[in-house]
C-alpha cells in the first residue's frame, strides 16, 4: 500500500514538473489608466522573463545569464514617461534579433520567435491605425497608444476575427498569429515601438523607431 502511494506521489511530482509554465506578470491597472481610449483588457499576461533563442544566430543580443535569460529585462515598461506597454506582446517567445545596426542597415524593432500558431497581443490600449499588407512587413498592424506613441506588429500570418482599422483595442487583446508574411526569413514577430507625428503622408513610415528593450520598468508594475 505504501509503495503504491509513493509511486502515485512520484507521478504527481513528475506531472507537476512537466506542466510548469514560465512565470508571468499581471499587467498593472495603469496600463489601462494611461490609455487615451477605453477598451476592454484582454487575457494576456506577459512573461516575466525573456530568453535569447538557443541558437548562434541571435543578432544585437542583450547580455544574458548562462541560461540565456536576458539580464535586466522589464516585462512592463514606461515609454517617455507617458505610456505603459509590454515590449514582448507574446508568451513563450525567444529573442532572435534586437534593435540596431544589422547587415549595414538599422533593424528598427525586436524580433522574437515562437511556435507556429502562437498568438500576438496588443502591447497597450489604443486605436488600430493600420491593419494592412506591405511587401516588407507582410500582414502588419499599427496601434496608436496616444501621446505620439505607437507599436507595430509585422510578418503576421493573418489578423484575428474582427480586427480592423479604426477600432479601439484594449491591452492584451488577440491581434493575430505569428507568421512569415512579407520579407521574413522565418516565422517570427517583428515588433516596433514608434514615436512622433503620425499625421504626415508617410503615416507610420514617418515615425521614429525606438528600441523596445531600452525603456525603464514601469514603477508600479508587480
Ligand atoms: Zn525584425
Amino acid at each position: 500500500m505504501r509503495k503504491v502511494a509513493l509511486t502515485v506521489s512520484l507521478i504527481g511530482l513528475w506531472l507537476a514538473g512537466c506542466s510548469t509554465t514560465p512565470p508571468r506578470v499581471a499587467p498593472p491597472p495603469a496600463i489601462t489608466k494611461t490609455a487615451t481610449v477605453k477598451a476592454v483588457q484582454g487575457p494576456f499576461q506577459p512573461d516575466a522573463n525573456l530568453y535569447l533563442c538557443p541558437s548562434s544566430t541571435v543578432t544585437n543580443a542583450f547580455e544574458a545569464d548562462p541560461n540565456n535569460r536576458i539580464l535586466n529585462f522589464n516585462p512592463i515598461v514606461l515609454v517617455d514617461g507617458k505610456v505603459v506597454l509590454t515590449p514582448v506582446p507574446m508568451n513563450n517567445a525567444c529573442m532572435t534579433s534586437g534593435f540596431g545596426k544589422r547587415s549595414g542597415r538599422v533593424h528598427k524593432g525586436l524580433d522574437v520567435k515562437a511556435r507556429p500558431g502562437s498568438q500576438i497581443y496588443s502591447a497597450a490600449p489604443g486605436i488600430i491605425r493600420e491593419a494592412d499588407y506591405s511587401t516588407g512587413f507582410g500582414n502588419y498592424i499599427v496601434i496608436d497608444h496616444g501621446q505620439g506613441i505607437f507599436t507595430r506588429y509585422a510578418h503576421m500570418s493573418g489578423f484575428s476575427p474582427g480586427i480592423h482599422q479604426g477600432m479601439s483595442i484594449g491591452f492584451g487583446q488577440p491581434l493575430g498569429l505569428i507568421g512569415q508574411s512579407g520579407n521574413a526569413t522565418g516565422i517570427h514577430l517583428h515588433f516596433e515601438v514608434l514615436t512622433g507625428n503620425y499625421n504626415t503622408p508617410k503615416r507610420s513610415f514617418g515615425l521614429t523607431a525606438r528600441d523596445p528593450l531600452s525603456f525603464p520598468p514601469y514603477a508600479g508594475a508587480g
